[in-house]
């Protein structure tokens, strides 16, 4: 499937649909998505956004030779409370048999993950991530996502809905930040923004700023964006540290 998230290469998703679980789904675009996939009788989508694993993608990254960043479930969520272990482990066979591939895996049932991942080695392969949309659901995430042992831990502050205020940053690498998109898209304040920049700033955290969404750093509505991906007059689109710029293709 082609993907619009710009700093990954590939999606791949292994199982489809989800269930909302925090306020950050209340606009979920793999929802939307999965209601259209379904209208197209897409395989994964019979039953429009129900959770369910879709075995005939297990092995596509095998069949990729090209060494390729890979955004786990762009549709769904790898840890989702209906996926199966069985299944799960699958997946997790399949990331270690392709070592040449870079899966950036991201969750906002950081319970499950952290459950699942103090029982089994991590690949070195794998950046693992959670959702921060907030304080009260968002940052708990952190905490659990901090005490993984990952080559890369990441935030994902997107839809960012309101000022985070002082974070731990403690153990993590990376932290992208964007606004909603969307008819129904909250909007998000330019010093929430800067509040979060500030923070990786001191501490020497790499920042990606996303996007705006459809809400200017202005507060107007758009419908077309413009100078959406402008914060402060620059783009900044920082990596971790460890990543191989050849395999970025924003
Ligand atoms: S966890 Fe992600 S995929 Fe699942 S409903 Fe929420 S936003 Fe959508």
């Amino acid at each position: 499937m082609a993907h619009k998230i710009e700093w990954t290469e590939q999606t791949w998703n292994p199982s489809a649909g989800c269930t909302k679980i925090s306020s950050g789904c209340k606009n979920c675009y793999a929802e939307t998505m999965a209601i259209r996939l379904q209208a197209m009788n897409v395989e994964g989508y019979k039953n429009g956004f129900r959770f369910n694993t879709v075995p005939s993608r297990l092995n596509d990254p095998l069949k990729r030779k090209k060494p390729t960043v890979y955004f786990v479930n762009s549709m769904s969520d790898i840890f989702h409370e209906e996926m199966p272990i069985d299944y799960l482990n699958k997946i997790f066979d399949v990331i270690e048999k392709t070592p040449y591939h870079t899966y950036q895996i991201l969750t906002k049932r950081a319970e499950n993950m952290f459950q699942y991942l103090t029982k089994r080695p991590i690949p070195k392969n794998i950046w693992l991530g959670v959702t921060v949309e907030n304080r009260k659901e968002g940052l708990p995430r952190i905490d659990k996502l901090r005490n993984l042992k990952a080559s890369v831990l990441f935030l994902s502050v997107e839809p960012l809905l309101e000022d985070l205020g002082k974070i731990n940053l403690k153990n993590i690498d990376w932290v992208i930040v964007g606004g909603e998109s969307g008819n129904r898209a909250r909007p998000m304040d330019k010093n929430w923004v800067l509040n979060i920049k500030k923070q990786c700033e001191n501490e020497d955290i790499a920042f990606f700023f996303k996007q705006w969404g459809t809400w200017g750093a202005d507060k107007i509505k758009r419908n077309k964006k413009k100078n959406g991906k402008i914060l402060d007059g620059e783009i900044w689109h920082e990596y971790p540290k460890i990543i191989d710029q050849q395999y970025i293709t924003t």
